[in-house]
């Protein structure tokens, strides 16, 4: 199935969510033909590939990091780059903050956590919310902007799941906005629901979906 991205938009408009196009493996000339139609918002996993496909494509496009993300990599983007949604340990938390030190901007970050019930590598566990949130901020990493959580559901057919598994994480995000945000403006986004799932996910709250293969037809 293909959906174009004025029929998303459509389904987005109601519940207020953003749409990041997942562009991993796409040819600039589909992502440009995406900016174009007025898209601005993408998402690539791999630096190496966002790195090649920047250069060649407009200079305003808002690229989002949204796979798993190396120390080491980071300083090759940090730049430029509009979000990172995969911050999911303290190591990465410090060297995404140094770097930006280093480039003289705050970086927007989503905190990562591992909601689904299969087995998935990365992601800050449920049981370890409490203990990462006193070790990010006994370190003073001003220079992370902290937008908010990011989660990705099992990849099962089971909708009650899936579902569930997102309410989990709307359930971190309102809890952490108590706990620890409420003063701050920034941390509001959830970045949840994929090609197969989005549905679900801005009925739970979703303010970012990430959506690839419905928009582009299927990776190749
Ligand atoms: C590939 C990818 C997506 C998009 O997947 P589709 O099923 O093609 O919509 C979303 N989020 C992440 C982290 C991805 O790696």
């Amino acid at each position: 199935m293909n959906l174009s991205r004025k029929q998303i938009l459509q389904e987005l408009e109601p519940y207020g969510a953003r749409l990041v196009a997942v562009s991993k493996t796409q040819p600039v000339e589909r992502i440009q033909s995406m900016y174009d139609d007025g898209q601005r918002i993408f998402g690539e996993n791999r630096v190496q590939e966002l790195l090649e496909k920047k250069d060649q494509l407009p200079s305003d496009i808002e690229w989002h990091l949204i796979g798993h993300l190396q120390r080491n990599k980071v300083k090759q983007i940090a730049s430029f780059i509009a979000m990172i949604h995969s911050m999911d340990s303290i190591d990465l938390a410090r060297e995404i903050n140094r770097q930006a030190v280093k480039n003289q901007r705050q970086i927007p970050v989503l905190l990562q956590f591992r909601i689904a019930l299969e087995e998935t590598k990365f992601g800050i566990t449920l049981d370890s919310v409490d203990h990462f949130m006193e070790k990010l901020f006994g370190e003073k990493l001003d220079h992370l902007k902290i937008c908010g959580v990011m989660g990705m559901a099992s990849f099962v057919e089971n909708e009650h799941q899936i579902l569930e598994e997102f309410q989990s994480l709307q359930d971190i995000f309102e809890s952490l906005k108590t706990t620890y945000f409420d003063a701050n403006q920034n941390f509001k986004e959830i970045s949840m629901g994929m090609s197969g799932d989005y549905q679900i996910a801005i009925e739970t709250g979703s303010t970012l979906v990430r959506i690839g293969s419905l928009l582009f037809g299927p990776r190749t």
